[in-house]
């Protein structure tokens, strides 16, 4: 049955009226709803909305705060087939890996439980006779969360309970493909107990995106998505005077060492590039192996895994690997796999003709594989962000060290070795934000922070853990004194002497 999928501001969800979006069921291939497409009003009233809940919101004490978070986790606890089911819906990954990633969103709402301890300032006593002085951290007012189609519940839930549990108040932007998580997880709040206007969802595309980014209201703005549109909402929020942290795409690469135990890393390696049809800003992507010998045994090794592979609808419990997004998407990858072979890299394993039974108009491409790809084409350059993997061959680990450094992107990176000495020089000089020893998707945990390096990321902040509570705050130090006799008037720079 068809949907319509609208904004919720102030507690409510509004009709949809104006403009609306396309929303795709990706392994059926047919239209499963709509969303609407806010306009200035709409922006206007969410903006408004956050901002007249701050003044009461920023004013609630911490614990009162986290009170509210923590049962806000325990209903996404309740809830999360649902909105792993609704994940699956609209994105089309399979519904175990829609649960991990919403508990792996979970897992940030338990840390900021801890708000009160996350935002003990700190205080230093006799900084001059009779003087002290201390810092806190407090709330910034507004902040903006837009975030990318291949996580509609775990992204969002990076950002807005981190930044309601500092004390600011919020207005999320999910992607146009996949938006109902966002309203649920609002009501979800809701009834959590966050007062109205705490959390706002605006539905839309890029002129909603310009709308926020230039509203003088608007204090902060927290994006992940693809790299140009990173650069671009970056270098816009910040000449419209906002805090920014923007994260982009990738292409992240494993080393595959001589010495690795080759059946573990193909297992990671196959996991890694295909699971989530390689939609993931943490998918390998390239795999580069020391010496040809490693290529060949790694191939042979993936192979049969890849044979193996089950494709289908996200639904099916038996799927392993489900759709692309849109049927724009599936037509980019396809393209990329036609360049490859243009461009003289070896195919070996062709998935551009897949069909899942039963689902022949789905969105569907099946897991491929390139050998000898070159740094100097455009499928090596270039994010594919479908199940594509490329095996680039290097004679040692230094020309592997140094091909990695000279990609544009540094999101995430591994290593396969039983070398401690490798893995410790890999990770110690590495140019990548988030590196992995012998495990194929370093995204941090909760309490550690998240982001990238190079065109990765745009800002100087990453996501989640003690840079969140930074992100979200902003430091101000007191410094007192309980005058008991004036000394008169000082006209010089106070110092000790
Ligand atoms: P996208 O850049 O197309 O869209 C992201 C968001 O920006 C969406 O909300 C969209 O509505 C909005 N948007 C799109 N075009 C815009 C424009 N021209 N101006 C302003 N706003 C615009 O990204 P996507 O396709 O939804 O997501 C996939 C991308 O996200 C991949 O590149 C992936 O690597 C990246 N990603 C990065 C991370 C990370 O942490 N670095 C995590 C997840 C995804």
């Amino acid at each position: 049955m068809s949907y319509q999928v609208s904004h919720f501001i102030h507690g409510q969800l509004i009709p949809v009226t104006g403009k609306t979006l396309e929303i795709y069921n990706p392994a059926t291939g047919e239209v499963s709803g709509q969303v609407a497409l806010a306009d200035q009003s709409i922006i206007d009233n969410a903006v408004a909305a956050a901002k007249t809940a701050f003044t009461a919101w920023s004013g609630t004490t911490p614990l009162r705060r986290a009170r509210v978070l923590f049962n806000f986790k325990m209903l996404l606890e309740k809830h999360i087939d649902e909105l792993a089911q609704l994940v699956t819906k609209e994105h089309g990954k399979t519904l175990s890996d829609a649960r991990g990633s919403v508990q792996r969103g979970i897992d940030v709402v338990e840390f900021v439980c801890g708000v009160p301890n996350l935002l003990k300032g700190s205080y230093s006593e006799d900084v001059a006779t009779e003087m002290d002085s201390y810092s806190v951290r407090q709330p910034l007012g507004v902040c903006v969360g837009i975030t990318p189609f291949n996580f509609p519940a775990m992204i969002p839930l990076w950002m807005f309970p981190m930044a309601i549990a500092c004390g600011n108040t919020f207005v999320l932007k999910p992607s146009e493909k996949d938006p109902s998580c966002s309203i649920r997880l609002a009501q979800l709040l809701k009834e959590a107990g966050a007062p109205d206007g705490v959390l706002n969802v605006v539905q839309g595309d890029k002129a909603a995106v310009d709308m926020l980014l230039k509203h003088h209201d608007v204090k902060a703005v927290s994006f992940v998505g693809s790299t140009p549109v990173a650069e671009y909402v970056y270098n816009t929020a910040i000449s419209h005077g906002k805090r920014v942290q923007a994260f982009g795409g990738a292409k992240n690469h494993c080393v595959v060492m001589p010495d690795a135990d080759l059946e573990q890393a193909a297992d990671a390696i196959v996991g890694a590039a295909y699971g989530s049809a390689g939609e993931r800003c943490m998918a390998i992507s390239v795999a580069v192996t020391i010496g040809d010998k490693v290529a060949d045994e790694l191939i042979k090794r993936i192979k049969p895994r890849v044979d193996k592979l089950v494709v289908g609808s996200g639904k099916d419990k038996t799927t392993e690997m489900g759709p692309l997004v849109t049927k724009a998407h599936q037509e980019k990858v396809k393209s990329y796999i036609d360049l490859g072979v243009k461009e003289g890299a070896e195919l070996v394993i062709d998935g551009r003709d897949f069909k899942a039974k039963g689902f022949e108009k789905g969105f569907f491409i099946g897991a491929s594989l390139f050998d000898k790809v070159k740094p100097e084409m455009r499928i090596y350059k270039e994010e594919i962000f479908g199940p594509v993997l490329s095996i680039v061959r290097v004679p040692d680990f230094n020309s592997a060290l140094k091909l990695i450094n000279e990609h544009e992107f540094g999101n995430g990176t591994a290593i396969f070795t039983g070398d401690g000495n490798a893995a410790r020089t890999f990770a110690n000089k590495v140019q990548v934000g988030m590196v992995g020893v012998n495990i194929p998707i370093p995204v941090p945990v909760a309490y550690h922070s998240f982001g990238g390096w190079k065109r990765s990321m745009f800002g100087d902040i990453h996501m989640h853990g003690m840079e969140g509570v930074q992100f979200y705050t902003k430091l101000k130090t007191i410094t007192q004194k309980w005058l008991k006799d004036s000394k008169g008037t000082e006209f010089s720079m106070p110092t000790h002497h």
